[in-house]
């Protein structure tokens, strides 16, 4: 019988789903240990700290990866970070297979003047700070003004839009960060904007996201009825047969019942603007207005119309799209590991997940990507390596966050969040998440 050591590095979706993979693949003549590695305390990724707090029934997934994480092949070593704790060659030596599930973290730039001044963050650091990530807890999101512009026009713009727009008691019973809550309870946005350089028919939106909208109470939601209706002509005449692709059909269905919903009147909005592309933002010294370019769609093509026109705000969010942060002994091109199908060619390195396609994709969609990448991987080995363990490269007295751990962490923001009917209180520093796991006083 064969027993192979394999290292996952990222405990996100991607990481469980690959261990998950392994697991699946085991036969009486070959089995795994399986080591997970998490720089945070906090295992989960971007269901932790990317998925909306008000859509709680996306994170019941973690259920999933507990229970992958119950098997007697699978350890956590979380508060572990590849490239400061350990480096990548210490884990290619000492296992049959490095699975690199890190994700893809830092927001892409817009490149426009203006993108650095205060008022103007990534989406990256805004659902992270609401999120309560240990390392967005101190972003200064300014939201003592009346209007914000969120730029992009995928689901995370949608999260961004959504979060300031609605009325924060909706948030009161959520996992939303403490910090983030008092302040959003504090906020004077009353105008949310969410604008795309496309058209409404390429927007990246998926449906459900869309259908949610009017169910909105506090907040009156507004797409251009006229431009929905172009958006589905020009669609329909360029679909081959005049039929719609269903992604395009289902969107554009539900932004018209946005579009048609009665609005209430009330004091928050949250307005779409399609064909606009930014410019400039402009402000002395923080964020005042943002200068867009319109755009029209010409042949099928998005063409600047050389007319332009601006929003009054405070707040612009970029949103349009994620890279990964190099780890050293990786090569990256394009924001993404330097891969073919999940193998790093001439190394018994693979990846799955956001690091391996960039950042696209849903929950599920790492999961057919961990299976595909873990054929390869046991297709690839040989004799299994006989090396030690890795606790011995971790300098004496390092924390390390084990699933026991993790599972008492884990309880104790659940039990706080009890009493106050929130599904739990996250703890938002390193410091505090280590003594909610009794390793540190
Ligand atoms: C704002 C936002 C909202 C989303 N909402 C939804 C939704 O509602 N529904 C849905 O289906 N999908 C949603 N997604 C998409 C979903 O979150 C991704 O498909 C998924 O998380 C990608 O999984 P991953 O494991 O590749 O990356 P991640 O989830 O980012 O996990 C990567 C992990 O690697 C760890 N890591 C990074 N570097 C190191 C290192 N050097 N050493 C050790 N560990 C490291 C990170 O801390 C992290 O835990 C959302 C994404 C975002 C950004």
């Amino acid at each position: 019988m064969a027993r192979y050591k394999i290292a996952i590095v990222g405990a996100g979706p991607a990481g469980y789903f690959s261990a998950q993979a392994l697991q699946n693949s085991e036969t009486e003549d070959l089995t795994f240990a399986i080591d997970l590695i998490e720089r945070l305390p906090t295992p989960w990724g971007l269901v932790r700290s990317g998925v909306a707090p008000d859509h709680p029934k996306i994170k019941t997934v973690s259920k999933v990866f507990e229970k992958i994480a119950s098997h007697p092949n699978f350890r956590l070593f979380g508060n572990v970070e590849l490239g400061t704790d350990i480096q990548l060659a210490d884990l290619t030596a000492r296992y049959d297979a490095v699975i690199m599930c890190t994700g893809s973290n830092i927001g892409k730039k817009l490149g426009i003047p203006g993108e650095d001044l205060p008022g103007s963050i990534s989406a990256a650091d805004f659902v992270t700070w609401y999120n309560g990530h240990p390392d967005y807890v101190h972003v200064d999101v300014d939201l003592g003004i009346e209007a914000a512009v969120i730029i992009g026009a995928g689901n995370v713009a949608m999260d961004c839009g959504r979060i300031l727009a609605l009325n924060p008691a909706e948030l009161d019973t959520t996992d939303t960060a403490d910090h983030a809550l008092a302040k959003l309870h504090s906020s004077h946005i009353r105008q949310v904007y969410i604008t795309g350089r496309r058209g409404p028919e390429h927007a990246a939106f998926t449906a459900p996201e869309l259908r949610d909208l009017p169910k909105l109470e506090h907040t009156d939601v507004f797409m251009d009825a006229t431009a929905i209706e172009e958006a589905l002509a020009r669609a329909t005449a360029e679909a081959i047969d005049g039929e719609l692709e269903k992604d395009i059909r289902n969107n554009l269905e539900a932004m018209r019942v946005v579009a048609e919903a009665e609005k209430a009147g009330n004091d928050r909005s949250l307005t779409f603007r399609f064909l606009s592309a930014p410019k400039e933002i402009l402000g002395d010294g923080k964020v005042e207005e943002i200068l867009f370019g319109i755009n029209e769609i010409r042949d099928g093509k998005v063409v600047d119309t050389g007319a332009t026109y601006s929003i009054k705000c405070g707040l612009v969010i970029t949103a349009i799209g994620y890279e990964a942060l190099p780890i050293d002994g990786v090569s990256y091109v394009k924001g993404k590991i330097d891969n073919v199908e999940g193998r790093v060619l001439g190394t018994n390195i693979y990846t799955v997940g956001w690091a391996k396609r960039g950042p696209s994709g849903v929950i599920g969609t790492n999961k057919s990507d961990a299976t595909d990448v873990v054929k390869l991987v046991v297709e690839d080995l040989t004799a299994p390596k006989v090396s030690s363990d890795i606790t011995e490269l971790l300098i004496s007295g390092h924390p390390v966050v084990t699933q026991l751990t993790w599972e008492a962490i884990n309880a104790a923001e659940v039990a706080a969040g009890e009493p106050l009917g929130k599904p739990r209180v996250k703890a938002v520093s390193r410091e505090e998440l280590l003594k909610l796991g009794n390793l540190l006083a």
